[in-house]
């Protein structure tokens, strides 16, 4: 379209600022150093959104409206993941949540959701062989992300072995879940930081939990009380011999325990978009109910045929939205760690 090529100075150097400036932030967020807030972040990139819906011939493969993640640092050995991770999109209030919805079922006949919470910590990538892990890995840029398996054999809950007693383990399995710090046990280590001097306090329990899984000594993660709770898989090769498959998200999510990997139970599989926000409501209410800080709901078409059928953007699976709960000023916690010295 003509006013494609027209696009003014100004406007084009807006882009190109909106897109150092968000990448910057990216990274810094990454490293769980980032210098402004998340709904700073969201902010900047809506405005960058609504200049490349303006002009398109603005959007690269570059822009970050495109692209998952940040790179990857040198710290860390890369590992190319089995199958790409990606981020989700954003629904920041009803009418969006709605439009998704809308947009999936126009195009495929979707009778289930699984309705679980958006936990505020990071994505991280298992691999298991014939039910032994043997690589865990960052997202980094979704296509690429760095290796910290020896820092996530220190985490607790993540099995060095699945669980067999019920059925094999598949010959392959790739699991993507959150790795973060429960509220408590950040309040502690900040606490334990600001008398032992090892580390300034960390603002969030995200933060806490970034800078804790990316240290170059895993002694110092294994100090750190990280936990994990699973929600997708990537590559699956089941057993030789074996027919175990999944149909469906939540069937996925059976096997998953039944093989040892940490749930949550706070999921649900409903049949209508009024449950779906009946749960986003409830939530919404009971936020803090909760061990670990939660940043929205994520609603998932549960049927994997009708996954498959929606497809991805180049970032974002169409099968699946966040729905984001408005930011809460945190600034007790410091407070809290200066009286508790
Ligand atoms: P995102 O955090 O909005 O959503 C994608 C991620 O959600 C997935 O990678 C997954 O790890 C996670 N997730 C949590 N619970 C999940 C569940 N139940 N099912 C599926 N996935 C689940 O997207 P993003 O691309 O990781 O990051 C973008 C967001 O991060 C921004 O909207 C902003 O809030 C924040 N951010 C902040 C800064 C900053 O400087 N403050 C910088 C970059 C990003």
């Amino acid at each position: 379209a003509p006013e494609n090529t027209t696009v003014p100075d100004e406007v084009r150097a807006r882009h190109a600022e909106l897109c150092r400036e968000l990448d910057d932030h990216s990274y810094r967020y990454y490293l769980g150093k980032p210098i402004v807030s998340d709904a700073e972040y969201d902010r900047l990139m809506l405005e960058l959104r609504s200049i490349e819906d303006r002009h398109p011939i603005l959007v690269s493969q570059d822009s970050p409206t495109q692209k998952v993640g940040a790179p990857i640092s040198v710290d860390f050995a890369e590992v190319e993941h089995l199958v790409r991770m990606e981020s989700l999109g954003n629904a920041f209030d009803s009418e969006e949540l709605s439009a998704w919805a809308d947009r999936a079922s126009a195009e495929v006949p979707v009778d289930a959701y699984l309705c679980e919470l958006k936990i505020d910590g990071l994505a991280v990538d298992l691999v298991y062989e014939r039910g032994r892990l043997i690589r865990a890995a960052t997202r980094g840029d979704g296509r690429v992300g760095e290796d910290i398996t020896l820092n996530v054999r220190t985490i607790g809950v993540v099995p060095e072995q699945l669980d067999e007693s019920v059925r094999p383990a598949p010959e392959l399995l790739e699991v993507r879940g959150e790795v973060f710090l429960p509220v408590e046990d950040f309040e502690e280590l900040n606490r334990r930081i600001a008398v032992d001097g090892s580390h300034a306090p960390f603002a969030n329990p995200r933060n806490a939990a970034a800078g804790s899984l990316r240290q170059k000594d895993p002694r110092v993660t294994a100090t750190r009380p990280l936990s994990m709770i699973v929600h997708g898989v990537g590559a699956y090769t089941p057993a030789a011999g074996e027919e175990t498959a999944f149909t469906s998200q939540s069937q996925a999510y059976a096997l998953l325990g039944e093989w040892g990997l940490p749930l949550s139970d706070r999921y649900k599989v409903v049949a209508t978009m009024d449950e779906v926000r009946e749960y986003v409501a409830f939530y919404q209410e009971h936020r803090h109910d909760p061990a670990y800080e939660i940043d929205g709901i994520v609603v998932k078409v549960d049927d994997i045929s009708l996954q498959r059928r929606l497809g991805s953007t180049s970032r974002a699976p169409r099968w699946a939205i966040a729905y984001k709960y408005p930011p809460e000023e945190v600034t007790t916690t410091l407070v809290d760690i200066k009286v508790g010295v």
